[in-house]
């Protein structure tokens, strides 16, 4: 962690005093912040530098197109990422507290996530018991539905870096037993925290609208600047863009019940190739206790055709995640 002393100071920030780096991204640099005017909570700020940005986007192995994703971030993008935010109102979607610019930098303001990333979580708990991985992905898939449904956007870049997490203050820990004989020894050590049995790990939220995009208009509930001509295949290519989410979540939902992804290759070229094949397993010993449903869920998920793919209203009522409906997930 930074001291107070060595973080930066932005011209145009002036209201805002910096208090730690919180992430690096790959154009950003964000920090957690205090508001000197007494207005707002903690808020995390998005510096963005305006030049010198071709860096080393569509890592995202998430992603089906992740080669495809954009190199550069340009004005445009900036103001589209924050103009879709503004839009957008639901408890787990971070929210947009103000955009600035200076010469050098675009500043966006954000509703601060104190928990960091869940990726962070992932590694901790090495994977997530069946409930804990149920409880962070429904939140997952109500902002999805919130932003397929009602906000006509998409979000395109799903993965655990950009799922952050407002925590409750007691994470309970245990799973029933270590699945592998690393994972005994780890335990035996005491080094292995095991994932939560019940009661979640707070609120999670979707950030980084950098490669959203919007598909229609919220009002008319329409194509986007279309009034009733649209083709097919820009109707079909909606459907198509909102299953890119899907997908990724797909992806999440693995990776929580496991703990690994489930496509990875050193080589991009072969991982390219795993991904375009849908080429994945339920890898023994890590998957033999996870339940038939989830295994079942996931794989209506990772399903390479687009049109075959599970949307967000069939992941909803999915028996393995209609087992909670009780349970709510409200925001802090
Ligand atoms: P990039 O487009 O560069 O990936 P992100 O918006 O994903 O930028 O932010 C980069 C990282 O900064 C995130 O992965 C996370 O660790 C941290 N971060 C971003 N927004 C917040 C927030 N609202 N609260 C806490 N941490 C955040
Ligand atoms: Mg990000």
């Amino acid at each position: 962690r930074e001291s107070k002393g060595k973080l930066p100071r932005y011209p145009g920030l002036e209201r805002w005093t910096l208090v730690e780096k919180m992430g690096d991204g790959a154009f950003s640099n964000v920090y957690r912040a205090k508001d000197t005017q007494g207005q707002y909570p903690e808020v995390a700020i998005k510096v963005v530098r305006k030049f010198e940005m071709n860096s080393t986007q569509g890592d995202n192995i998430m992603h089906p197109d992740f080669k495809k994703q954009p190199k550069t971030v340009e004005r445009a993008n900036i103001l589209k990422e924050v103009q879709i935010m503004r839009q957008i109102d639901h408890p787990n979607i971070v929210k947009l507290v103000d955009f600035s610019e200076s010469r050098q930098y675009y500043y966006i303001v954000l509703e601060l996530c104190p928990g960091g990333e869940l990726f962070h979580q992932i590694v901790r708990l090495t994977y997530f018991s069946e409930d804990l991985s149920r409880h962070v992905i429904v939140q997952v898939a109500k902002a999805l539905e919130y932003l397929h449904e009602e906000a006509g956007v998409v979000h395109r870049d799903i993965k655990p870096e950009n799922l952050l997490f407002y925590p409750i203050p007691f994470i309970p820990t245990k799973n029933p037993k270590p699945r592998s004989a690393e994972d005994e020894d780890k335990a035996d050590e005491g080094e292995f925290i095991k994932g939560a049995g019940s009661g979640g790990i707070g609120v999670i939220k979707i950030a980084d609208f950098g490669l959203s995009k919007v598909i229609w208009d919220s009002q008319t509930m329409t194509p986007c600047g279309t009034v009733g001509y649209t083709a097919p295949e820009i109707v079909k290519d909606e459907r198509y863009s909102k299953s890119v989410d899907m997908w990724a979540l797909g992806c999440v939902l693995y990776t929580l019940l496991c703990g690994f992804p489930p496509f990875y290759d050193e080589s991009i070229q072969v991982l390219t190739e795993k991904v375009a094949r849908g080429q994945y397993t339920f890898l023994s010993p890590w998957w033999d206790d996870i339940s038939k449903p989830a295994q079942d869920l996931v794989s209506h998920l990772l399903t390479v055709d687009p049109e075959k793919r599970y949307d967000i209203n069939q992941f909803l009522n999915h028996p393995w995640i209609r087992e909670t409906q009780e349970e709510t997930y409200a925001a802090a």
